[in-house]
This record gives structure tokens, sequence and C-alpha cells, in this order.
């Protein structure tokens, strides 16, 4: 395909453009992914969570595609952390997805105040070392929370995935990523889809270029360098968010992109996140 990868820290190639599944009915999800499939997508983001991994996965069987081209990442939900009960959840979410391991699984949140990632992230490492998960990484991760992890002298997360898009660009985050050889993941890349895709400085870029301002913001995303993972339901959409490899934003459009940044959150901040469902 034509989507560039992301060399994680332990040497596994990620794409950088994915297909993400929140909120994707249990019902929806096998078709959706099918979908993106047939678009060229070959990376899936889903969670324990979103309740549709069985979804996802007969979507990867019925693809025919060989395993070795997909790259499939799910995550442990807040419910299941410590260390006993993420080895069940792992072993749970793989039965659901009719797989024998994952590319790369994430802890959904850090839920600080419960104060269990310590040992959930010795379960991920066994996972690791049995060669069930390709690679291990984290979600919602604060720079506090990785320096605690990394203290703690084992695996390194490949990757962090958070909330990022224009109007929170997470500046700080990204620069200690980069420190730490952690890729950057961006969920919700498109602000959820809301008046962000209006906005006056986005479109008159799109209208320079001939191309959507979800095609714009996503391209931003990759030149940034980040790993991107837009969801939608719409087929036009979902091949749309994959057209992305025959434009380039200039270094004023990034500029200009910028400037939009308002430290605007969608979801919840992960410092007081600590709901376990
Ligand atoms: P997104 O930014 O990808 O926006 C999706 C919405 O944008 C769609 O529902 C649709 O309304 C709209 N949209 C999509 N393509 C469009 C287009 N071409 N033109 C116009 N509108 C378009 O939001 P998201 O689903 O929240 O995030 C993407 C993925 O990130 C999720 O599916 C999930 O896999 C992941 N995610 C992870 C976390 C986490 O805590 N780790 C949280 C949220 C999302």
């Amino acid at each position: 395909s034509n989507v560039p990868t992301t060399t994680l820290n332990n040497g596994v190639e990620m794409p950088q453009l994915g297909f993400g599944v929140w909120q994707v009915p249990a019902d929806e999800a096998a078709t959706a992914v099918t979908t993106a499939l047939e678009s060229g997508y070959r990376s899936i983001d889903t969670a324990a969570a979103y309740e549709n991994e069985e979804g996802v996965g007969r979507a990867l069987a019925a693809s025919g595609l060989p395993r070795d081209e997909l790259f499939v990442t799910t995550k442990l939900w807040n419910s299941e952390q410590g260390y006993d009960s993420t080895l069940r959840a792992f072993d749970a979410s793989l039965a659901k997805l009719g797989l024998d391991a994952v590319d790369l699984y994430l802890i959904h949140w850090p839920m600080p105040e419960v104060d269990e990632y310590a040992d959930t992230w010795r379960a991920f490492e066994k996972i690791y070392a049995e060669g069930r998960a390709r690679a291990i990484g984290v979600s919602n991760f604060q720079p506090a929370h990785l320096n605690r992890l990394i203290e703690l002298g084992g695996t390194v997360p490949a990757v962090n995935q958070i909330e990022l898009h224009p109007r929170l660009q997470q500046s700080v985050p990204r620069a200690y990523h980069t420190d730490h050889g952690i890729a950057t993941e961006a969920w919700s890349p498109l602000g959820q889809g809301g008046d962000l895709l209006d906005d006056p400085t986005l479109t008159g870029i799109a209208g320079k270029h001939g191309k959507t301002v979800a095609q714009v913001v996503l391209r931003w995303h990759l030149q940034l360098g980040n790993v991107v993972i837009p969801k939608s339901v719409t087929p036009s959409r979902v091949r749309e968010n994959f057209d992305l490899f025959d434009f380039e934003l200039t270094s004023e459009d990034m500029a200009e992109i910028a400037a939009l940044n308002t430290d605007t959150r969608l979801g919840p901040d992960p410092d007081s996140m600590n709901w376990r469902g």
C-alpha cells in the first residue's frame, strides 16, 4: 500500500494511517471494517470497551488478507487493570478478534488515582515476551505517567495514543514522546467531525489544494509525524480519509494550522479520569 509507516521503538512498522471504530455498533463493525480494508486501510484500532472486537475479527478473517499485512490494535479497559485481570482480559480480546496475537496492545487510560498501571504494565510485558502482542503501549498517559512507567526500568511504551487535533495540539506530550522514542498516535484526529471542519482557515487551505477539510487535517497530522486513526461509517468518507497521498501542505499551511490550537479537549482529562466503567 502507499501508506507510510512509523518505525516503533522495537523495530515494528506501524502504518501511519489506520481506521478507528469507536462508537461503531457491534452489528455494523464488520461492514465498516470491510469497507476500510477494501479502501486500502490495513491498520484497525479497536478496544475491549468498544464492544465490537468480534465484528472487527469477522471482517479481518473474511478479507482473506494475509495476517502479516494487517496491523490490529486493541486496548485493555479500565475495569480490568491489575496483573491477573489484564492477562484474562487479553485472552478474551484475542478470542473475540479470532487472532493468535495483536500488533499493538494499549492500556486505555492511566487512572492515576486507582494507581494500578504499574502492575498492569508487568502483565503487558509478559504478553509481549510471549509474542502475543508485537508491540505494547499506552493511551491517554501524561508525561508524568510515562515517567513513572519508564522509571520501572522495563519496556518503554512503543506508542501513546492521545487526543490530538488542531484545537489540542499537545506540543508538550509530543516533545516528550520524541525525546523517549515513543510514537504519538492521535485519537479524534478530526476533532470528532465537529465544527472544526467548518473552520475558515482550514476551509481556505482545503480550497487551495482542491481537497476537503478532513483531508487537510489528516495530512497535517501525517506531516507532523503522528499516527492517525480517523473513524467513519460512511463509505465515501472512509475512502476520502484514505486519499491523502497526492498533495502536500506547505510550511505556511502548517503554520496557519499551528495557530488554531486552543488547548481544548473533547474527551476526559487523563489526570482526573478514574472511572472503571
Ligand atoms: P474522529 O476525529 O475520527 O471523527 C470521526 C467523526 O468525524 C465521524 O463520526 C464523522 O462524524 C466525522 N467524519 C469522519 N470523516 C469525515 C469526513 N471525511 N468528512 C466529514 N466528516 C467526517 O473521531 P473519533 O472516532 O473520536 O476518533 C477516531 C478513533 O480514535 C476512534 O474511532 C477510536 O478508534 C480512537 N479513539 C481512542 C480514544 C482513546 O481513549 N484511546 C478515544 C476516542 C477515540
